[in-house]
């Protein structure tokens, strides 16, 4: 009997649909899977490393690099809302099991380095250019009879020449 059963639950088996199903390939979008950083948008000013709640992120400014620690994540996604540059994005795929907890590495670009040097440069230059404007303006107001006699002098050269001019 024991046997008659055992075949009959092979057979069925055989013959059925599988009771459960197969991963999915394909995740609904909105998924938050996984955090992804675009590093040539990234400009490390570590906003996503306060914003996250499990201290997932590190950034190193001297190294130029941006870290995570997947395992730590719990796909809030609050360092994505809040990054300045935009360069942060869910991924869709789910972060694969693993035995370590690993810390994922990436540097920042070459693109990104220059376009951020470039900003400081230009930074550097506007407040230069507005310093040399307050200490001119701060030199007129102490100074102004110096400022204004000046033209008036000026034509009376010309005045006298045409004058000798005329004599001759
Ligand atoms: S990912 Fe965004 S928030 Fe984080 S360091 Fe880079 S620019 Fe700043
Ligand atoms: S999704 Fe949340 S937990 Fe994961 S790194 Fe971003 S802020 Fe941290």
């Amino acid at each position: 009997m024991a046997l008659i059963n055992f075949n009959k639950t092979v057979l069925h088996n055989l013959v059925s649909k599988p009771k459960t199903r197969k991963a999915e390939k394909e995740y609904p979008v909105g998924t938050r899977g996984h955090v992804e950083n675009d590093m040539d948008l990234c400009i490390l000013c570590g906003l996503c490393s306060i914003k996250c709640p499990t201290h997932a992120i590190t950034v190193d400014k001297n190294e130029k690099t941006w870290s995570i620690r997947p395992m730590s994540c719990i796909q809030c996604r609050c360092c994505v809302d809040n990054c300045p540059k935009k360069s942060l994005s869910m991924g869709l795929r789910f972060q694969e099991p693993g035995t370590e907890k690993l810390t994922k590495t990436f540097k920042q670009s070459e693109k990104a380095i220059a376009a951020q040097e470039a900003l400081m440069k230009a930074a550097k230059e506007r407040a230069a250019a507005a310093a040399a404007a307050k200490a001119a303006a701060a030199n007129a107001a102490g100074a102004p009879a110096p400022a204004t006699a000046a033209p008036e002098k000026a034509p009376a050269a010309p005045a006298q020449a045409t004058q000798d001019q005329n004599k001759e």
